[in-house]
């Protein structure tokens, strides 16, 4: 093979994080190309490769029995050529409290199209910030995955919270061989909402004061609050703020961090979740990044097969993790996605 025929990644373009390498291995799995990653993470402090992604790249390699140079910690430079991905029972361990959500999403394209079954475990954070938290994948990202065909079904076995980490995250997954198209332009009126928050080694006054805000300030009511102590290796404080509308469902998290106040962490959370409200919009900035990976398979899926595939969905304003995300999604699959800004700084994208 020649050179040419390598995906070339650039690691410093757009948001220049574990994203690129994470999107690259996923899609490198599903379309069988290999992928040369270069300037890796170099828009983060501590540029190359962390626990968290060389636990990705690895697993990546370990299901889909790629070829890959470069998979060591703080490595800046990767390649990855995979060959043929084999669903079956894996166990990944990050070492680290690294985030446990990250590395199932890179797995799960390659996994979740095809025929047969996975159960995919992994130890590491369960609850990371700037990452999605088992909750978020669990109640918004999986159920939209599913109305496409697969069945994913998740399970929080131990939380991990950072710096100990020691979580656990199980998968079992059911494939389908086509995503099926999907539109997802309206929200509908939410039904169902809650405020929640877990508390490990740290006292409930903390969870109790969190919602409080949240549920006063958002004017909801007593019986939509939930507070829980759990049990993890180190102390944690995770809030998250769900809301179930007739279309979709959206989580919204903050985390306890020290020296910030309880109060302060429910009002970013409860900020977030008002923008959210008040967009009126089905799918919020975090889902919409991880949402444009599945819909631009099933579009990919749909050119080569000559059926209906991809979809579109309207959202907040566009975040740099998205936008970052449709030039890899046109680097891989060849498709030039379209965005048109509607009213009140909404936008409507559009994967076919
Ligand atoms: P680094 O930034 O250190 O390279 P990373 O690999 O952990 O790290 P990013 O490239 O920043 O991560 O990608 C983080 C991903 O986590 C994005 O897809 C983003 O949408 C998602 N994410 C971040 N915060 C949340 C949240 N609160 N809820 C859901 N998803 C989130």
């Amino acid at each position: 093979m020649t050179d040419s025929k390598w995906i070339e990644i650039d690691g410093s373009h757009g948001e220049g994080g574990g994203q690129m390498v994470r999107s690259s291995l996923a899609l490198s799995m599903v379309t069988g190309k290999r992928v040369r990653i270069e300037n890796v993470r170099a828009g983060r402090e501590k540029p190359g490769l962390m626990r968290q992604h060389l636990t990705c790249v690895q697993a990546a390699a370990e299901i889909s029995g790629a070829k890959v140079t470069g998979d060591k910690l703080g490595s800046t430079a990767i390649t990855f050529e995979p060959c043929e991905v084999k669903p079956g029972d894996y166990h990944f361990r990050i070492g680290t409290a690294g985030s446990a959500s990250l590395v199932l999403q890179t797995l799960l394209p390659a996994l979740i199209i095809g025929e047969t079954p996975s159960t995919i475990v992994v130890e590491g954070g369960t609850h990371n910030t700037h990452a999605p938290p088992f909750e978020f994948l669990q109640k918004a990202f999986v159920p939209l995955v599913n109305r496409m065909g697969p069945s994913i079904q998740l399970s929080l076995e131990q939380y991990g919270f950072y710096p100990a980490g020691g979580g656990e995250v199980r998968a079992t997954i059911q494939p389908s061989t086509f995503l099926k198209a999907f539109d997802i332009v309206e929200r509908g009126d939410i039904v169902r909402r809650q405020v929640s928050s877990v508390v490990s080694h740290l006292p409930m006054h903390i969870a109790e004061r969190e919602v409080d805000v949240i549920q006063r300030g958002l004017n909801w009511d007593t019986s939509e609050t939930l507070c829980e102590s759990v049990r993890a290796r180190c102390p944690g404080n995770y809030l998250w703020i769900e809301m179930e509308s007739q279309h979709v469902t959206e989580v919204i998290t903050g985390f306890g961090r020290l020296n910030v106040k309880a109060e302060i962490v429910a009002r970013d959370a409860m900020d977030e979740a008002r923008a959210y409200i008040k967009a009126d919009v089905p799918v919020g900035i975090h889902l919409a990044d991880q949402w444009m990976l599945p819909l631009a398979i099933s579009a990919w899926q749909s050119r080569q097969q000559g059926v209906q595939g991809g979809g579109k969905f309207t959202t907040q304003p566009l975040t740099l993790h998205s936008t970052t995300h449709l030039s890899i999604i046109e680097k891989f699959l060849g498709l030039k996605p379209t965005i048109e800004s509607q009213e009140h700084r909404t936008q409507l994208v559009c994967i076919a």
